[in-house]
């Protein structure tokens, strides 16, 4: 299975958390495709911190559920950074978009993920590295989603990958 994940964070060294977290996810399975690494500007004033995003797939031998736990346990190796002598906000976001073509609606899982048609931050990178995959539920190709798509916020691609 061919599984597309997207990586983010707005605190602690983004750029170093994300990469870490993509090499950490590689025991799933080889690398396909990665994506650069992009940055969105934060909305309004509530957050002083841009995010970071990059997108990756991986060939895995995995359960969708299984990819997702070992999702969550790198969110919890890597997603905490010292504040103070406490460690505590959670700095890194490990979410699944697509399993192949797979749909998937589970407690713990929905596959596509139900909100990356509605964001630049996902759909400019996804076009970067598949922009002829057809979502399979709306049956639509990425670059058709990204046109379509409202969102004023841009990603702004600021380094390729290196992997
Ligand atoms: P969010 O990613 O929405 O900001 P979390 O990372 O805390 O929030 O995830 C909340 C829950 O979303 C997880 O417990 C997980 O079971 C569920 N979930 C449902 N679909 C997905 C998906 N496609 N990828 C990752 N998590 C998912
Ligand atoms: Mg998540």
């Amino acid at each position: 299975m061919l599984v597309t994940l997207i990586f983010g964070g707005n605190q602690g060294d983004r750029k170093a958390l994300i990469g870490e977290a993509i090499t950490e996810m590689s025991s799933i399975g080889k690398i396909k495709h990665c994506s650069s690494l992009y940055e969105t500007a934060p909305w309004g004033f509530e957050s002083p911190d841009s995010f970071y995003n990059q997108i990756v797939t991986y060939e895995t031998n995995l359960l969708p559920e299984e990819v997702l736990n070992k999702c969550q346990a790198t969110e919890q190796k890597l997603g905490r950074v010292r504040t103070g002598s406490q460690f505590c906000s959670r700095t890194i976001d490990i979410d699944i978009l697509f399993c192949d073509s797979q749909i998937i609606n589970t407690t713990r899982l929905t596959v596509p993920h139900p909100r990356l048609t509605q964001r630049n931050f996902v759909l400019t990178p996804l076009k970067e590295i598949m922009p002829d995959f057809i979502h399979p539920v709306i049956h639509k190709t990425i670059t058709t989603l990204f046109m379509e798509c409202e969102d004023t916020l841009k990603a702004e691609a600021i380094e390729k990958c290196r992997i």
